[in-house]
């Protein structure tokens, strides 16, 4: 602990107030601890990161233990099962993927990898409104009732996300054959026309790329498709996991190990080699015959990400928003308006009865 960091209790995760001793909880976009009683705020003084450490990934994929682990209270969901911590100074709380509510004495002990680094809340709760907002008016076809029930909804919760993060210098030769189309003309008399044909040629080659920071989310609860589309984290701002910024928050423990993350960080990989392999045969076409890489110098790291997410219930089912709490960048899964839906087919029909009906009048 820093010198500065005198008025927090470290230990157990709680962080007390000196004033007035109520848990504090930390104030997104900021770099402080909040007392949500007396109002004073207490700075973390996190420490910027310089240069991001990654670790080694063949040294640490069998030797687990090695690792920075910490025996981590785990409270699962009795209705959904998904696993996650936090601090007391969420004093009770629900489930953030089901709104079950999460019982204390559900709670058991795992040991388990600690992250390195983090991108902190930086949009407070009751801005979230905003960006939830523009993302409703842009849904088509959404009911009415929708819009307004979903921004009502006061189950918003603060969850970090835990995400594996991949290095690793690749080196692949290629054999393949490069196509180049030319037309040419068929046939004769009635059926002579012009035909599109490619020539190929065979080719080989080297590529040679790096990939840096290759993400993998290792939440059990949400899909890697949803972290796909609110993906625009600004990673250059991370800082060093301090749990201080996990406080009012609540932390999904990973579910994917690293050996998991890295088989699908490899997939990732692969079609970006293939995507680069294309681009060096170039010409209008092309076909890969064999390709061999030698993946090198692999690093990897665990980090946290902050997501809000809420549920809400609509005609009895359950459907959540997601909103990156560094961008406000929002995805969700969503009801359609049957009646709207029905009226835009009408609207399309009439309009194409028109159409034709212009055609045949000239
Ligand atoms: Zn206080
Ligand atoms: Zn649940």
């Amino acid at each position: 602990m820093s010198e500065t960091s005198e008025n927090i209790q470290s230990g157990s995760d709680t962080y007390q107030c000196m004033n007035c001793g109520a848990a504090l909880k930390y104030k997104p976009g900021t770099d402080f601890l909040h007392c949500d009683y007396c109002g004073a705020d207490t700075p973390i003084n996190a420490k910027t990161v310089d240069i991001v450490q990654e670790l080694d990934f063949e040294q640490y994929a069998d030797n687990f233990e090695q690792l920075n682990t910490k025996t981590t209270k785990i409270i699962s969901c009795r209705k959904c099962g998904a696993e996650s911590t936090f601090s007391e100074s969420v004093k009770s709380t629900t489930c953030p993927y089901c709104t079950t509510p999460l019982i204390e004495s559900d709670a058991h002990e795992e040991r388990l990898i600690q992250p390195s680094y983090l991108l902190p809340f930086k949009i407070a709760g009751k801005d979230t409104s905003k960006h939830l907002d523009t993302w409703l008016k842009r849904l088509w076809f959404a009911p009415n009732k929708l819009k307004r029930q979903a921004l009502q909804t006061n189950q918003l919760q603060g969850v970090y996300i835990p995400c594996w993060t991949y290095d690793a210098q690749t080196e692949t030769d290629y054999s393949g054959q490069k196509g180049v189309h030319y037309t040419t003309t068929v046939g004769s008399g009635k059926n002579r026309r012009t035909v599109t044909r490619t020539n190929w040629y065979y080719c080989d080659g080297h590529v040679s790329i790096f990939f840096d920071d290759v993400m993998v989310p290792a939440s059990g609860m949400i899909s890697r498709d949803i972290m796909n589309k609110i993906s625009n984290w600004d990673t250059m701002n991370m800082v060093e996991a301090d749990n201080r910024f996990l406080s009012g928050f609540i932390t999904e423990k990973y579910v994917m190990n690293m050996n998991n993350g890295y088989e699908l960080a490899k997939q990732k990989i692969n079609a970006e080699i293939e995507y680069a392999i294309r681009r060096d045969i170039g010409g209008d076409d092309q076909r890969i015959t064999a390709k061999n890489t030698q993946i090198s110098d692999i690093k990897f790291k665990l980090i946290l990400l902050p997501v809000y997410m809420s549920s809400y219930v609509y005609k009895n089912k359950l459907y959540h928003f997601f909103l990156n709490a560094r961008t406000g960048r929002v995805t969700g899964d969503r009801p359609y308006s049957p009646a709207k839906i029905a009226l835009a087919i009408i609207a399309g029909v009439a309009a194409l009865i028109l159409f034709i009906m212009l055609l045949n009048s000239q």
